[in-house]
């Protein structure tokens, strides 16, 4: 219930308004004038805090705890994660080989320090614990839980065919994600794999697939898969897109990655980038990144490799091309090509849209990624933007309030769709914890939970031990992480990771 604001106190910076003095007769409202003297006067107890719960420990989770614990000092986070483990795709999204990215996890070890910040890992909301039950303990409740599965092609039979599988699965299978683990891709039956997709993702997997292993030898790569990677037949990678170049997604550090790459040459067909790179000349001139990556583009597919021997690999854009039918082995029903239709774009140029010619082209392969993007799911009760794969919401405000979604909001890829890196992730996590901060010097959130209801994580305790549910908290996955560095050292990786949940719960001692 909105506060007419009358007493305005300095709060770390900022004017916060607070409610009528004659208002405040509920013990809810003495908390609240407790919450906002914290500037001034020390911390009141754990209970009389404002208590936030939030679902899912990726980027925008941390990111968002950050900004609060930052600004507001008299906090209680509860962080509830699905996994044992934390961290989300920096985990297990994040490419191996880009140790660097996750260089994050510092940052999101020293928040999860923070006495007033709590993990509640091995937790799955809408399984473990409805967002129903979680919503009375709660003054607020931040959905961060990313986007857990993955948009079709929309092929027949394309979840039958062995060999076909989402880049998801693909990426969650060598980094790790449980769900995952026994994905055993064939990559020994083929030459040829196809992604079909050009974002970053796309890159990611074909990179994987192309890379010396002795570079993936020292990443935290799971050991099934680069046992598997060392048996693989796989030489060529075709990444098939419905539009042109202007229009691939990738940028430029992936496809100088790719272009890099040791004894493996790229194909794409040069007159069509060269005339949509005049064609687009107006757009070039204005994007700088994008005119670079065309640069970079012309540069890679042009420049002839010194060792182009028979046993070279490589890796092809395929621009302007859909897939339309799976071709499978009458007998084996294993997969054995790809027929695409060739398209042509129409529209504006800056986003043009593919339309088929009827012209098929049919490339032979024994593996087929689809990296077209990944997908968030609703979470029972809240509105949810199929289409666009997102809780509606205005700065992370969830939208279509009523007395359920009042007091939730969102961050990361579930709130703006899931797209972006982590620096993106991290912008969007601040907007939606300034929203917070906003809503509460506003008087529309604030200490209300009765006294009758234990606040927080204390009151789902019980709930969670009395349905087999056990919670691994930080202290119990740093057992975890200790134990894969350890596993990691004398192989010369960071990290060997743990890959079954039985396992992390047996060394998390639950
Ligand atoms: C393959 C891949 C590679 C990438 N590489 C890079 C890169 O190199 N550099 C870069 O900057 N960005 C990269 N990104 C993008 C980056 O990973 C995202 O921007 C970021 O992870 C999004 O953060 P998030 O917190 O919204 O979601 P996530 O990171 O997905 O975190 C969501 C968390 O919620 C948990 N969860 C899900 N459902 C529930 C539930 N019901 N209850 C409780 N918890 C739940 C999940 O287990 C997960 O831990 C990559 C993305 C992908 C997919």
């Amino acid at each position: 219930m909105p506060v007419t604001r009358s007493v305005v106190a300095s709060f770390k910076g900022r004017l916060v308004g607070a409610p009528p003095l004659s208002s405040l007769c509920t013990q809810a409202h003495f908390r609240f004038i407790r919450f906002y003297s914290a500037s001034t006067h020390p911390p009141p107890a754990s209970t009389e805090a404002l208590t936030i719960g939030m679902v899912g420990s990726g980027p925008a989770g941390f990111y968002t705890a950050q900004h609060l614990l930052r600004n507001l000092p008299n906090v209680k986070i509860d962080m509830y994660e699905a996994l044992p483990v934390p961290y989300g795709l920096v985990r297990f999204g994040v490419a191996p080989d880009h140790p660097e990215v996750k260089n994050v996890i510092h940052k999101f070890e020293t928040i999860a320090q923070d006495p007033r910040f709590r993990f509640i890992g091995n937790v799955r909301i809408g399984h473990d614990l409805d967002l129903a039950e979680l919503k009375p303990r709660y003054d607020a409740l931040i959905l961060s839980y990313g986007a857990s599965q993955d948009q079709r092609l929309g092929l027949p039979d394309e979840d039958a065919i062995p060999n076909v599988f989402s880049a998801r699965a693909f990426v969650g299978w060598y980094n790790g994600l449980p769900e995952h683990r026994d994905l055993n891709p064939d990559l020994e039956s083929s030459d040829t794999a196809v992604v079909i997709g050009q974002g970053n993702v796309a890159l990611d997997v074909a990179r994987v697939l192309l890379m010396p292993l002795d570079e993936l030898a020292k990443t935290d790569i799971t050991e099934h898969a680069l046992e598997a990677l060392r048996r693989s037949k796989i030489r060529h990678v075709h990444l098939i897109g419905r539009r042109g170049p202007l229009q691939a997604s990738f940028t430029a550090k992936e496809l100088r990655e790719m272009i890099a790459l040791p004894d493996t040459k790229l194909h794409l067909d040069v007159p069509l980038l060269q005339s949509q790179m005049e064609a687009g000349s107006a757009i070039l001139s204005k994007e700088r990144p994008r005119r670079r990556l065309m640069e970079l583009l012309l540069k890679g597919a042009t420049n002839p490799l010194s060792n182009t021997s028979p046993t070279s690999k490589s890796w092809s854009l395929k621009f302007l091309s859909s897939p339309i039918h799976l071709v499978t082995n009458p007998t084996t029903q294993a997969l054995e090509g790809l027929q695409l239709e060739k398209n042509r774009l129409e529209g504006p140029l800056n986003a043009p849209r593919a339309v088929g010619t009827g012209e098929i082209e049919e490339i032979p392969c024994g593996l087929l990624l689809r990296s077209i993007g990944y997908k968030s799911v609703p979470l029972q009760g809240l509105p949810f933007d199929s289409k666009r794969g997102m809780i509606p919401n205005v700065r992370g405000k969830v939208q279509n309030e009523d007395s359920f979604t009042s007091g939730i909001y969102v961050a990361g890829w579930l709130k703006r769709g899931p797209t972006g890196v982590i620096a993106a992730t991290m912008y969007d996590a601040i907007e939606t914890a300034d929203t917070i901060i906003n809503d509460i010097q506003k008087g529309e959130l604030q200490p209300r939970i009765g006294p009758t209801v234990p606040p927080g994580f204390k009151g789902l305790e019980s709930m969670l031990r009395a349905r087999g549910v056990k919670v691994v908290d930080f202290h119990a996955w740093k057992k975890i992480d200790e134990v894969e560095v350890a596993e990691g050292t004398p192989k010369g990786k960071p990290r060997e990771k743990v890959v079954e949940v039985d396992k992390m719960m047996e060394i998390a001692g639950r």
